[in-house]
């Protein structure tokens, strides 16, 4: 197979644009897809990116690096989870040395007493659900607190649109809001804006850029993941993409054109009466959890 742009041989097929791309015209493809999210918003300025160790954040990390408009730090939260926390914050490490990017840690249980073993052992069977809360949380609050003007995050096209499928099978409407790449501030929560850099690529498209460009990761399964329910929306979304290969993307326009329709208000918000983050409730979930 050859490259569509040059002689060289193709290393990737991106069956949306119907082209064969060599390792450095796909990194021009794969650099270009991260550019529209960050023209398209005006995103500038200073990035934390929420970094796990993991294919996608280490790739999140490396591709913000390529643009003079922002500033990348990263950040990682050690979780306490045995010792896949304790390797995941070690290849986090070497990802931002490699990088030249600064880490930030940020350790659970040294910050607020208890980790997510010990949590996630009084609430069984609820560990991603109640993990998910303290990571959204603490994301927010570094990014709030050390001045940055956006978190983030290594969510790609696959992760949104199965995610996206799974809530549709469930009647679970309301994280209709924030599907699109960016979910703006909202100054008065104390609410960071949000950025999902890889928002157009697939899950095999961030694969190849990381592996074609040297990009060190961590691949060990969580030991208290029960498999995510979206795994089986993922492959069957991959299958008719690849049949079909405009598939995902258009999804995702559809998602965002839903989205944009669909009435929104600030009503449900307020700030937590314990710590002054945003909240549904009175005390929010965090403080919950974390027994603040
Ligand atoms: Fe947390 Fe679940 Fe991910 Fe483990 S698999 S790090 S418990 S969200
Ligand atoms: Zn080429
Ligand atoms: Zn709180």
């Amino acid at each position: 197979m050859q490259c569509s742009n040059c002689e060289e041989e193709a290393i990737i097929r991106v069956g949306w644009k119907g082209k064969n791309y060599c390792v450095n015209h796909y990194k021009r493809y794969f650099l270009a897809q991260v550019s529209k999210v960050l023209h398209k918003y005006d995103i500038r300025g200073k990035v934390a990116v929420a970094l796990s160790g993991g294919k996608d954040s280490a790739t999140c990390v490396e591709s913000l690096t390529h643009f003079d408009r922002v500033d990348v730090e990263a950040f990682h939260i050690n979780l306490g989870i045995e010792d896949f926390s304790e390797e995941s914050l070690q290849k986090s490490r070497e990802i931002c040395k490699k990088q030249n990017v600064d880490l930030h840690e940020i350790d659970l249980e040294e910050k607020y007493g208890r980790n997510i073993s010990e949590i996630t052992k009084e609430e069984s069977g609820k560990a991603c659900g109640t993990c998910g809360t303290v990571k959204r949380y603490l994301m927010n609050r570094f990014a709030h607190e050390n001045g940055f003007d956006y978190v983030a995050t290594g969510h790609n096209l696959s992760d949104e649109i199965s995610s996206t499928f799974n809530n549709l099978a469930n009647v679970y409407l309301t994280p209709f809001r924030g599907l699109e790449p960016v979910l703006e501030e909202k100054e008065k929560y104390n609410m960071v804006s949000r950025i999902k850099p890889l928002y157009w690529v697939k899950d095999s498209e961030c694969q190849v850029y990381a592996d074609t460009n040297d990009i060190e990761y961590f691949q060990k399964e969580c030991p208290l993941s029960k498999g995510s329910p979206t795994n089986e929306l993922k492959k069957w979304l991959h299958d008719l993409d690849e049949k079909r290969p405009k598939s995902l993307r258009n999804f995702a326009k559809s998602f965002n054109r839903i989205e944009d329709r669909m009435e929104t208000s600030d009503d449900e918000l307020k700030t937590c009466d314990k710590c002054g983050y945003p909240t549904a409730t009175e005390v929010c979930r965090f403080c919950r959890i974390m027994k603040n």
